[in-house]
């Protein structure tokens, strides 16, 4: 779509709508508290009874919001179990205007060992300048940031919205891709923003604009029919966990740098990160070195990594004096913009098979893939996203991309080919979404709902005038 030159200066109309939001603060952090104090953790061994509780919130503040229809849907996953339910709340466009969608999740991860928290988990508390409290970022106050820029707006909007907010985000978003197609008329818009990611730095807004793709493999290294005793037959018969250690260390060079041919990357990045921030905020150890090779951003956003996350071998605590006949491991591969998780996955395949010492047998198991994905930056709503981030926060905003994965953004453009999609958030680097301590920026939340809501002025604009 076409954005027209703005009439006014952005920054003061950004000061009047940050005026306009204060006296809603108190209301939308109230809010932001009650959607916490429920435990929507999506995945299968929690109660789902709490996922239809936050829908029904959702749905419940989307109408105090002033959306016309407000429905909870649900689609199938592929396997035929039910899905979580999904929040979809719709304001119809003026005649020839656009209709941007809003999407954010309301389920949220597990919280971990509790003892590591500072206060508890589902009872947001204010600290500083932050709240904590799992999902108070990560992904409740996405859907707060879309509720919170239509009230500001109210009835003057020149955009017909579509607010979707689904329910299984943190656990892969499995019936995802039948949602799209079974609800996909009241889902299509011509500008898709997805409130699930997160800003440069405290201060400085962002927008994403790549995605590493993700794979996941598992597999089997095998040496023996049988376990056997270690002093008898060690030294002359090979155990399959010295197989598997030796196997899982060629996927990586000595600098730690992905070492398996095929996976490819790229430099390119537009920001650095801070050696001492990126340490700090990862929790390197000191005298541990970071690894890989080329600009810190580059290797975390736009080149392969690959991480053994699940090792099968006897626990210490009953482990005994035995030659192991098989072990098994799963990797986690996060695949550079470029490449297909397939192209990725048949790589580390070879590398595995063909690294496989003492002739061990590979065998493979279950796999998983999402696909990158990289931004049209060329498309003029880009332009408009940043300029609103850039107003809101009083900032100048930048493009950054995101080690993580959002594997749904492959299912929108496969349905919605056409749609700019926008990228942006909430999170910033000590958010700690998915961690223990997990909090919200205020007054980062703040500008990010006058970001929001000028960037629907925006989209607007071109058709009332
Ligand atoms: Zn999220």
């Amino acid at each position: 779509m076409n954005v027209a030159p703005h009439p006014h200066p952005l920054p003061d109309r950004a000061a009047q709508l940050h005026a306009a939001l204060e006296p809603l603060m108190e209301e939308v952090i109230a809010d932001l508290t009650a959607l916490v104090r429920i435990p929507s953790i999506a995945w299968p061994s929690f109660d789902p009874a709490h996922v239809d509780a936050s829908a029904e919130a959702v749905a419940g503040l989307a109408r105090t919001a002033g959306f016309d229809e407000v429905e909870i849907l649900r689609a199938p996953t592929p396997g035929g179990e039910p899905g979580a339910p999904a929040v979809v709340a719709r304001r119809p466009a003026p005649a020839g205007a656009p209709t941007v969608v809003l999407y954010a999740h309301h389920d949220v991860q597990p919280v971990g060992d509790t003892a590591l928290w500072a206060t508890p988990p589902f009872e947001a508390t204010v600290r500083g300048d932050r709240i904590f409290g799992r999902g108070a970022a990560d992904d409740k106050a996405g859907i707060l940031v879309h509720l919170t820029a239509m009230r500001l707006l109210g009835d003057d909007l020149g955009v017909g919205v579509v607010l979707f907010v689904e329910g299984e985000e943190e656990a892969g978003s499995p019936s995802f891709g039948n949602f799209l197609r079974e609800h996909r008329e009241k889902l299509a818009g011509d500008v898709i923003v997805v409130a699930d990611s997160g800003n440069w730095k405290v201060g400085t807004p962002a927008l994403t604009t790549s995605l590493r793709g993700m794979a996941s493999l598992e597999f089997t290294v095998a040496t023996l029919d049988h376990a056997v005793h270690s002093g008898m037959y060690g030294g002359a018969v090979p155990d399959a966990a010295l197989a598997m250690t030796r196997l899982l260390a060629s996927l990586h060079a000595d600098d730690g740098s992905v070492a398996v041919d095929g996976l490819r990357g790229e430099e390119a990045a537009d920001v650095e990160y801070d050696e001492a921030v990126l340490r700090a905020d990862s929790g390197v150890l000191d005298g541990v070195s970071l690894i890989g090779r080329g600009s810190l951003s580059s290797r975390i956003w736009s080149q392969p990594s690959i991480t053994v996350i699940g090792l099968d071998l006897p626990r210490v605590d009953v482990s005994s004096n035995t030659l192991q006949q098989s072990v098994r491991a799963k990797l986690s591969i996060r695949v550079a913009p470029g490449q297909t998780p397939a192209e990725a996955l048949e790589a580390v395949r070879a590398h595995l098979r063909a690294h496989a010492p003492f002739g061990a047998r590979v065998d493979f198991g279950a796999e998983e893939g999402g696909s990158p994905w990289r931004a049209d930056v060329s498309d003029p709503v880009v332009d408009t996203a940043m300029e609103a981030l850039t107003a809101g926060f009083g900032q100048g905003a930048v493009q950054v991309g995101l080690g993580g994965s959002i594997p749904f953004i492959a299912d929108l453009l496969e349905e919605f080919p056409s749609a700019s999609i926008l990228v942006t958030g909430v999170e910033d680097p000590d958010a700690r979404a998915h961690s223990a301590n997990e909090s919200l920026h205020v007054p980062d939340f703040r500008s990010a709902i006058v970001s929001e809501a000028l960037l629907l002025e925006e989209l607007g604009r071109g058709t009332r005038e």
